[in-house]
């Protein structure tokens, strides 16, 4: 979600990078889960996230909306899906015992908790959110290791890449709205939907292999088509 903020009101007004030291080691979080908990639908899932858990749980897109994973909500005049927090406002897939039962599928958000990512000049660093974590006095930990990710500058190059096509969209839907074109706006909303969490973007052949090199070429093309597509909308 695309959020226009002074991030000296978010955070202590410090940034970093990947290989920066961060004071985020919540030491595994000690019967905690209090941000698995009440979260609303901000916990907004790109097309890796639901890639991973698609293929790490073997689950269509179609079986995780039906069984309540996930859901479907508008954010910045696109249809995404989000973590969907169910009974007791617990996230979906937060066990009995408290815990993440998709540890090392979990999203972009979820990693890099505590931390947020703020966006300028086409890159993105990270902050520290002011008072979201509970835990006092975390360690301080690598970010590239607290983050966890498998290839972290490829899913970086992806991360800017989408982050400049919603905003491109959104700018395009303002647009089309200011001259009275805005029935294209549902139309490109159903088309990012299906071409980036519905359809499956590696074939179940090539998902044997589960290559998150070919997961990159992939969408990085797809989101370079999706702007030619979109740039002749409306
Ligand atoms: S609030 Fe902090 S300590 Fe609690 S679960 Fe979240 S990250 Fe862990
Ligand atoms: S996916 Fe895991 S880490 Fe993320 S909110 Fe759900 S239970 Fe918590």
């Amino acid at each position: 979600m695309i959020r226009e903020v002074s991030l000296n009101d978010i955070s202590d007004g410090r940034t970093y990078t990947e290989n920066d030291m961060v004071k985020a080691d919540t030491a595994g979080c000690e019967g905690c889960h209090k941000c698995c908990t009440g979260m609303g639908c901000s916990i907004v899932l790109d097309p890796y996230d639901v890639w991973q858990i698609k293929n790490g749980l073997g689950k269509s897109f179609q079986e995780l909306l039906n069984d309540g994973s996930i859901e479907l909500n508008m954010v910045d005049g696109l249809i995404l899906p989000n973590l969907k927090m169910g009974e007791d406002e617990r996230c979906a897939f937060l066990n009995e015992e408290g815990r993440c039962s998709i540890h090392s599928l979990r999203p972009g958000i979820c990693r890099i908790f505590p931390l947020g990512r703020i966006y300028e000049n086409g890159d993105y660093r990270y902050f520290l959110q002011k008072d979201q974590c509970v835990k006092e006095n975390r360690a301080k930990i690598k970010l590239k290791k607290w983050i966890d990710i498998g290839n972290i500058s490829e899913n970086r190059r992806f991360i800017n890449e989408w982050h400049s096509f919603i905003k491109m969209v959104g700018e395009k839907n303002i647009n089309l709205r200011n001259s009275g074109r805005g029935e294209s706006i549902n139309d490109i909303a159903m088309y990012v939907l299906n071409e980036f969490f519905v359809s499956e973007l590696i074939t179940e052949e090539q998902s044997k292999v589960v290559d998150e090199g070919l997961f990159y070429m992939i969408i990085m093309n797809k989101i370079d088509k999706a702007s030619k597509v979109i740039d002749t909308l409306g």
